[in-house]
């Protein structure tokens, strides 16, 4: 039964910090180790069979280059699967010795116990598991998104009994899923001693680009290249605010704290992050604006970046968090006094702990009507290619073309161009 969502409020950027995150100072950095994959997901932006496992030296010579152009506090590990790269033990020893926290982002199809206990004593930081019904898995057979959260759980719980290990899951999101999204929002509260983030990543809907021709060097190219159809995908396009309505059907109080806008739209939320003070039965409040602030500026005062990923040890303490940070943020005084209530009521609510867990949201490439592409500003996620810093979710472009695409809007090419005006008319208006 189709479930009916009521707009809630409208994001306004002016209510949130707009992450301080750059070109050269940014949260996170992007490391393909292989395009090669345990699984062939539809809706994945690389070719499996191309290029395949990139070499200890390769990897060496992208890492100099992120440290010459680009500085970071973690280093995402993807591909492909990482984990089918046969050194990725030594890969993750290198991010780590090279000064990065090293996070690999996986379909977790690959990971053993024993690999695991490897990659923790190599210095891996954290995991972010991609699983969701896009995928057709060998170890969870979902058609919808609760379906996966046993499979979730377990991967969770593995980390966890390894410990001290950060714990994320990214889902697509496309018209078919987004109303599935409340099952996430509450597995992740149930698991928030486990479970750090969780990041809903909005598929680039073939349709968003329907309506444009693409050219790369001034050829035109077939727009089904990067921007092919899938039968996960409705139709509709999808914007970060749609996800948050899901959100705040399940959690009305759900509020941002930071965010990155778009280069072209300035009103456009690419990232956006929300940090909620939560137990496993009962969400106190979501930090504010300011908490984030306070907490980048104090990062990167102290260690020269800005945070992205936490550790377990600062997520579980949230009753501390939130009496020492309610002088300064609003979300954080709110939380508290939620606690407080909650606590009144029921006074065993006191021995509970309260965790800080993030849910994120990523709106990918969209497009301005005058075929402007609308990327995310202070993007996270670049990554090295042939020496050059690249927006990974348009790395197939260089690869195949040299260049970005450029977007022309098809009305436009199909109107007729104006008429030259005649130099004998000309002179008659002069
Ligand atoms: S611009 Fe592309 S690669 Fe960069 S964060 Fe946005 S979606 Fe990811």
């Amino acid at each position: 039964m189709l479930q009916k969502v009521v707009s809630s409020k409208k994001l306004n950027p002016h209510n949130y910090y707009r992450l301080p995150w750059s070109l050269t100072d940014n949260g996170i950095s992007w490391l393909e180790v292989t395009t090669k994959c345990n699984l062939a997901c539809k809706g994945c932006y690389r070719d499996p069979n191309k290029e395949g496992h990139k070499t200890m030296e390769e990897i060496r010579e992208e890492l100099n280059i992120f440290q010459a152009k680009r500085k970071s506090d973690c280093m995402s590990i993807a591909g492909g699967d990482p984990l089918v790269h046969p050194q990725i033990v030594e890969i993750v020893a290198m991010v780590k010795e090279m000064g990065w926290k090293p996070i690999l982002n996986t379909n977790g199809l690959a990971l053993t116990l024993k690999l695991l206990k490897q990659l923790k004593k190599a210095g891996v930081y954290g995991f972010t598991f991609h699983i969701d019904t896009t995928q057709v898995r060998g170890d969870s057979k979902a058609t919808f998104e609760k379906e996966h959260n046993q499979l979730r759980t377990q991967f969770a719980k593995m980390l966890a009994d390894v410990g001290g290990l950060s714990c994320s899951f990214n889902q697509t999101v496309s018209e078919r899923t987004l109303t599935q999204i409340p099952d996430t929002v509450n597995w992740a509260k149930e698991n928030a001693d486990i479970v750090h983030s969780i990041v809903f990543i909005i598929y680039r809907e073939p349709s968003m680009a329907s309506d444009m021709q693409f050219f790369a060097g001034g050829k035109e190219v077939p727009s089904a290249e990067s921007y092919n159809n899938t039968d996960f995908c409705g139709g509709r396009i999808l914007k970060t605010q749609d996800v948050v309505d899901q959100i705040r059907t399940i959690d009305p109080q759900y509020d941002p704290c930071g965010y990155l806008n778009g280069t072209v739209d300035p009103e456009s939320f690419k990232w956006t992050l929300a940090i909620r003070a939560t137990d496993k039965k009962k969400v106190h409040g979501y930090m504010g604006a300011n908490f984030m602030q306070v907490v980048q500026s104090a990062n990167h005062f102290f260690t020269g970046r800005w945070l992205s990923y936490c550790g377990p040890s600062m997520l579980k303490i949230g009753k501390t968090t939130m009496p020492l940070l309610a002088p300064l943020d609003r979300g954080a005084r709110k939380s508290l006094f939620n606690f407080a209530k909650n606590t009144l009521k029921n006074p065993l609510a006191l021995l509970k702990r309260v965790n800080l867990q993030t849910i994120a949201i990523i709106q990918a490439v969209d497009f301005m009507p005058d075929g402007q592409i609308n990327m995310c500003d202070g993007c996270p996620d670049i990554t090295v290619y042939n020496g050059e810093l690249y927006w990974s979710c348009r790395l197939e472009e260089i690869k195949e073309h040299g260049c970005f695409y450029t977007a022309v809007p098809r009305a436009k090419l199909a109107s007729k161009p104006a008429k030259k005006t005649s130099a004998k008319k000309i002179k008659e208006r002069v």
